[in-house]
Formats: C-alpha cells, structure tokens, sequence
C-alpha cells in the first residue's frame, strides 16, 4: 500500500508534485502524464476531473461516485505521439472487496488546444487470482499475505 501523501499513479513523487498538479489544472505535457493524472484521478474520486479531460465526442454524461473499485497499481506498457495525437499502452489493477482484477486498454488521446484529453481505447479485464505467498498484485514487492492479500 501506499501512504496518503504518495502520488496514486505509481511514479514515486509526491501527490502535490505529479497527478495534483494537473487535478489543480496544470496542462499535462504529454498522453502519458494525461493518462497517469486520469488514474489517479479514478484512484481518488476526482470525478470532475475526468470528465474535463474527456472528448466530447465519447465523454459520459456522468460517473458515478461511489465506485467500489480500488485502484491498486498502475503500469505503463507502452506510450506515444505524433502531432497532436497520442496513445498510451497501460495495465491497471484494481480490486473490488477480495475480488482482484487488471485492465488493460490502449488507449488513444488528442491535443486540442494544448491539452491532452482522452479519446477512447478498447478495455480488457481479466481477474486476477493472488496467492497468499506470491508477490502482491499491488506492486509492493512484499508477499501477499504480508500486504493486501489476507485471509
Ligand atoms: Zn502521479
Ligand atoms: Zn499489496
């Protein structure tokens, strides 16, 4: 697990020193520091965020926002650019209660008027069975057992 004043996204910085400044409405400079603020965005319930860095085209009306799904661990597989277009390759595992899952998309971004929104992508899930003795899916390197996996 990861303390409160660690940015959701997984980069080792500090909330307030990576996703938060985008939250507070710094313009992420590239999909992939777009598509790390949209995670921890879901991760922290930040739904107007996620809407404003939506197209309009494919933005849902709304989100809800009692969600149960917990962001565990972000991974970023592959990223891109070329103009004003851009895709980012990522993983990302949640649970819901003891049920863990990762979904992985492709997902495509375009600039428009020097900020990177979201386009769609092609959502995978699969379910994730974590052993009690295997590394924790959420990334800490400790054993199941000794972090999220209990029980
Ligand atoms: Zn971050
Ligand atoms: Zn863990």
């Amino acid at each position: 697990m990861t303390d409160a004043k660690s940015c959701p996204c997984g980069s080792g910085r500090t909330l307030d020193d990576c996703c938060g400044l985008h939250h507070q409405g710094l313009p992420a400079p590239t999909p992939e520091a777009l598509m790390r603020s949209r995670y921890s965005a879901f991760a922290l319930g930040l739904v107007d965020y996620l809407l404003k860095s939506w197209a309009a085209e494919t933005r849902p009306a709304s989100l809800p926002d009692d969600d149960p799904t917990q962001w565990m661990r972000l991974e970023i597989l592959d990223h891109g650019e070329s103009g004003d277009e851009g895709t980012v390759h990522f993983r990302a595992t949640f649970r819901e209660g003891r049920r863990w899952g990762a979904l992985e998309e492709r997902s495509r971004f375009r600039r428009e008027q020097g900020r990177w929104v979201y386009v769609d992508g092609e959502p995978s899930v699969t379910r994730l069975k974590p052993g009690r003795n295997e590394p924790c899916p959420c990334g800490s390197g400790k054993k199941g057992k000794a972090c999220c996996v209990r029980g």
